[in-house]
């Protein structure tokens, strides 16, 4: 008796390890589908049929929530008999029975059926299909995406009592599986999004579509013989000013329409906010294009109706020909600087482009004079922004920045006069000078016994143009003898795509002797995958406007991610300029951005501060170590009393509660600190509550969030809610017992959630998985 009880006792618990083995045999192959694909639909009907045949279940589905989450919209299915459609498009069912599409998707967790006979009650709806299919006992799990339930996997068995304890926790790692790769796939959908954004960027004008100026360079290349127009719009500013952002991008709009009907024949794109571009065929004689030039002027100088105000944007226009004066590029700088004498009093409405036409204006004239006997004088200097390693803290770099120390003007900055060095090639004799300065300040600091650093220059276009880089940097090392690795170059891509193989050549050639180069200004050029391929850079620097919204709008920081993605997956380093809070610090340490340059660190300095500031050694501080499941509370309140009261409230609570009394504060702390979950105000000055809130969501997809309001602004909340911008909606006064519990339900969903994220990457890591 005994004998055969063990050896039952042993079977069953053979068939049961067998049973969990065939699981965990499922479990691993969905898996790899997950990793294999990047349809989620495929993905549904792989884990739908792996289920069935791997996993030995009787039918397999899948259905997901619709927009509005009440009804249920079959997507997958296997093994089910046709008759299975019935449930397609059903309606998520309130009733007490057993119902997986309600109680699991209300509910978010699993609802088990051992025994379909004994536990589903009559009225039950699935109990009829589910006999129908001879199931015997099933289960629905919970598809979470963004904390919130998106849909359900139902299985179901031909035997009863399939579903205890082993079973059930591999089949809810499948559902969590599945909801991770839902997740990935739709950051993989933002993070393209965001690469194409870039791209697109870069060739086009965001507020009218109309070509940029690189695309017009490159229709004009195309195109040969043309005339090419500068309309620069003098009153643009100003009626931007007085109407508001919104107001200007319909300006725009409505200037890229009448420019085009006025020329339809005309290619037309916009070079900056204030300065549209025109192609057109010539006609025969000057006299002709000044005619077309005239009737267009003509037709600008309308007024424009905007928001109910007439407007007068006070066109002014610069001519040039192309190839008379110059190749693409050169004939659109030279329209342009011919329409920039309509800025500096020329009168009447338009101007050709003249040899030396900046000696047109008496301001540009002195200016020119006096740069060149600023070099001769020594009125240039060099000030040095340091790099610092995120890993390490320490300063690994420096960025050498020109001044012009200028007789009765102070200190000028580089915005002011790089363009007219460059315009006027004053630039090939000031870059050689600037790379001898900042090799020999690097040489002289290592002399001076402090820690060796990589020095960067900025080159321009014009100086691979008219000057032999490459002679002049092997110069300049040897003349100081520093060493190569210890230079660095910095080139823009629009630098290097004027003449894209010779620099190229030049690039690899110093490279080839230890000369590293970085890639400057990234995200405002090209930005394309295949062109950053033939660059021989090794670092990228992402550009400070994109820095600048890293923690605050949630389109920078896809940015951002992205291109530190690429970048990383191309095996380059990321430096990010213009890092200014310790917010914006953390983000990017998070995204594993290799170095970071910026006034938060420190702003551009003179040679012997940059050296006191290396002698003082100071690092940026180092990454908190995570605490571990410290419960972090972000409250956002822009009245003092009230965010007091709430601290009073929350005395007693183990939660660590940070304030902020905006948006914006909200955003750096969100950055530098673990928060789990957020409690925000609905009316605030910068932006409302909902709209905070759905940020935070794009931002910081785990963090739960909470509107406390003194206003029952139903709509936008009800809104705000449905769209998953929120967690959950209180309102002023609150209850402190109240508040109490729904901080610790957002505190245990936010866990569970940080739960599902390891638990997922460990067992990506353990199959094998991990991408
Ligand atoms: P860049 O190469 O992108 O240099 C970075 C610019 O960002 C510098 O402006 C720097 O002062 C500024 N910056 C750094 N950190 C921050 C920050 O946290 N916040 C803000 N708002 N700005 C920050 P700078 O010195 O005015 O130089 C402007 C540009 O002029 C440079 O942009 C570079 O393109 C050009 N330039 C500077 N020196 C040279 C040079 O020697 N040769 C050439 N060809 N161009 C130069
Ligand atoms: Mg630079
Ligand atoms: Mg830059």
């Amino acid at each position: 008796m005994t004998d055969k009880k063990t050896i039952e006792d042993l079977a069953s618990a053979r068939d049961k390890l067998e049973r969990l083995a065939q699981l965990y045999a499922m479990l691993s192959r969905i898996n790899r589908s997950i990793v294999r694909l990047d349809d989620p639909y495929e993905l549904y009907e792989n884990a739908c049929r792996i289920a069935v045949e791997e996993g030995g279940f009787l039918f397999a589905w899948i259905g997901l929530l619709e927009p509005g989450g009440t009804r249920m919209q079959a997507v997958a299915r296997a093994g089910a008999p046709a008759d299975f459609a019935r449930v397609r498009g059903g309606a998520v069912e309130s009733t007490d029975g057993w119902s997986p599409s309600g109680t699991a998707i209300r509910e978010g967790r699993p609802c088990i059926a051992n025994d379909v006979e004994a536990e589903l009650s009559p009225a039950s709806a699935w109990k009829g299909i589910l006999r129908d299919v001879g199931a015997r006992s099933a289960a629905a799990l919970p598809l979470m995406m963004e904390n919130a339930v998106a849909g359900v996997l139902v299985v179901g068995a031909d035997k009863t009592a399939c579903f205890l304890d082993g079973e059930l926790q591999l089949l809810n790692e499948v559902a969590e599986d599945i909801s991770f790769a839902l997740r990935m796939m739709r950051r993989e959908e933002e993070r393209l999004a965001a690469e194409t954004k870039i791209q697109y960027l870069a060739y086009y004008d965001a507020e009218t579509g109309l070509p940029g100026r690189a695309l017009l360079a490159e229709r004009l290349a195309a195109a040969g013989e043309r005339v090419v127009l500068a309309v620069s719009l003098r009153r643009y500013h100003a009626i931007l000013q007085a109407l508001g952002q919104a107001a200007g991008v319909q300006l725009a709009r409505t200037v890229a329409a009448r420019l085009e009907t006025l020329l339809p024949t005309a290619v037309v794109g916009r070079f900056n906010p204030s300065e549209f571009g025109c192609l057109l065929q010539p006609p025969e004689g000057l006299h002709a294009v000044e005619e077309i030039v005239w009737q267009l002027h003509q037709g600008l100088a309308e007024p424009f109706l905007i928001d109910d105000s007439e407007v007068f944007l006070d066109p002014f226009i610069g001519i040039a020909m192309h190839p008379h004066d110059g190749n693409a590029a050169d004939a659109i700088d030279a329209a342009v600087l011919a329409a920039g004498t309509g800025a500096k009093g020329a009168t009447g409405c338009c101007r050709f482009f003249v040899a030396g036409m900046d000696g047109g204006s008496r301001h540009q004239l002195d200016m020119e004079a006096a740069l060149r006997r600023a070099l001769e004088r020594g009125e240039l200097e060099l000030h040095y922004q340091p790099q610092v390693d995120v890993a390490s803290g320490r300063i690994v770099g420096a960025e050498a920045l020109l001044r012009w120390q200028r007789p009765g003007h102070g200190l000028v900055l580089p915005s002011q006069f790089v363009p007219m060095l460059e315009a006027t090639g004053l630039i090939v004799p000031v870059g050689e000078w600037v790379i001898a300065e900042a090799c020999a300040s690097a040489k002289r600091w290592q002399a001076e016994g402090l820690p060796p650093l990589r020095m960067a220059v900025n080159l321009s276009a014009r100086q691979f143009q008219s000057g032999d880089v490459g002679e002049l940097v092997r110069r300049a090392l040897a003349d100081t003898g520093l060493e190569h690795r210890w230079l660095e170059l910095e080139v823009t891509e629009s630098a290097v795509l004027l003449n894209a193989d010779a620099v190229i050549r030049t690039l690899n050639e110093l490279k080839s002797r230890g000369v590293s180069h970085a890639l400057d200004d990234f995200g405002t050029g090209y930005s394309s995958l295949s062109y950053l391929q033939r660059l021989p850079v090794s670092r990228i620097k992402i550009d400070q406007s994109f820095v600048a919204g890293v923690t605050s709008n949630p389109q920078s920081a896809a940015i951002v991610r992205a291109v530190v993605g690429m970048a990383h997956s191309l095996k380059l380093t990321v430096i990010a300029e213009g890092v200014e809070t310790e917010g914006q610090l953390a983000f990017l340490r998070g995204l594993g951005c290799e170095e970071i340059q910026g006034y938060y660190f420190s702003r551009p300095l003179p040679g012997d501060e940059f050296a006191a500031l290396l002698r003082e050694n100071r690092c940026i501080p180092p990454a908190l170590p995570a605490p571990q499941r410290e419960r972090v509370l972000l409250v956002v309140d822009d009245e003092a009393h009230v965010l007091s009261a709430l601290r009073r409230s929350l005395r007693h609570s183990d939660f660590r509660v940070l304030t902020a009394t905006g948006a914006l504060e909200g955003f750096e702390r969100l950055a530098s600190h673990p928060v789990g979950v957020v409690l925000c105000d609905q009316r605030m000055t910068e932006m409302t509550g909902t709209e905070f809130l759905r940020r935070v969501r794009d931002l910081y997809p785990g963090v739960v969030r909470i509107v406390l309001s003194g206003y029952t602004d139903l709509a936008s909340v009800i809104d705000a809610v449905n769209r998953g911008a929120i967690f959950k909606f209180m309102t002023k006064p609150w209850d402190d017992a109240a508040l109490l519990e729904c901080l610790e339900d957002a505190f245990r969903l936010h866990e569970i959630d940080c739960q599902n994220r390891e638990l997922s990457s460990r067992l990506n890591e353990v199959t094998g998985n991990g991408r």
